[in-house]
């Protein structure tokens, strides 16, 4: 991927399954519909929202454990943060693509993998912890 790269857009709601699995996601509609995406996958990425930079894990894809995998979204974990931001206009520039989709047995596996692309993200982007 050639970097710099990002993506404008506003913070909608979703399924609220992001708080179960113990990493609330903003779900990102983008505001250029003719805009190319990147690859579905994990990304490490900073997240522009409430005139704050924060660092955080982006998932691009069809959510393969959670459904059948119908339509893609773009939701983003952002790390040390804690608020409600639907509607917010949030940017997202991405940093570096951690690994492609992968749909995983259970919520446990799932979660599993998050703790660890939450890690290598974090040193990715220098957070600590
Ligand atoms: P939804 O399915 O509606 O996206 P989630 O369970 O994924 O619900 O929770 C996401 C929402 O929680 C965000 O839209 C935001 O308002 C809020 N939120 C709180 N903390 C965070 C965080 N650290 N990262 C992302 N969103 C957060
Ligand atoms: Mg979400």
């Amino acid at each position: 991927l050639g970097y710099p790269y990002f993506l404008n857009g506003t913070v909608v709601s979703g399924f609220q399954v992001g708080h179960k699995l113990g990493y609330p996601t903003a779900n990102l509609d983008v505001n250029d519909p003719c805009k190319l995406i990147p690859a579905r996958g994990v990304y490490a990425v900073r997240v522009d929202v409430d005139n704050h930079t924060y660092g955080g894990m982006l998932n691009i894809g069809c959510r393969p454990t959670l459904n059948n995998g119908a339509n893609r979204t773009i939701e983003v974990h952002i790390f040390d943060f804690d608020a409600d931001i639907y509607h917010h206009p949030l940017r997202l520039t991405f940093v570096q693509r951690i690994r492609p989709e992968r749909k995983f047995d259970s919520l446990d596996s799932l979660a599993a993998q998050l703790h660890r692309d939450a890690a290598e993200a974090r040193a990715l982007l220098s957070l600590s912890r």
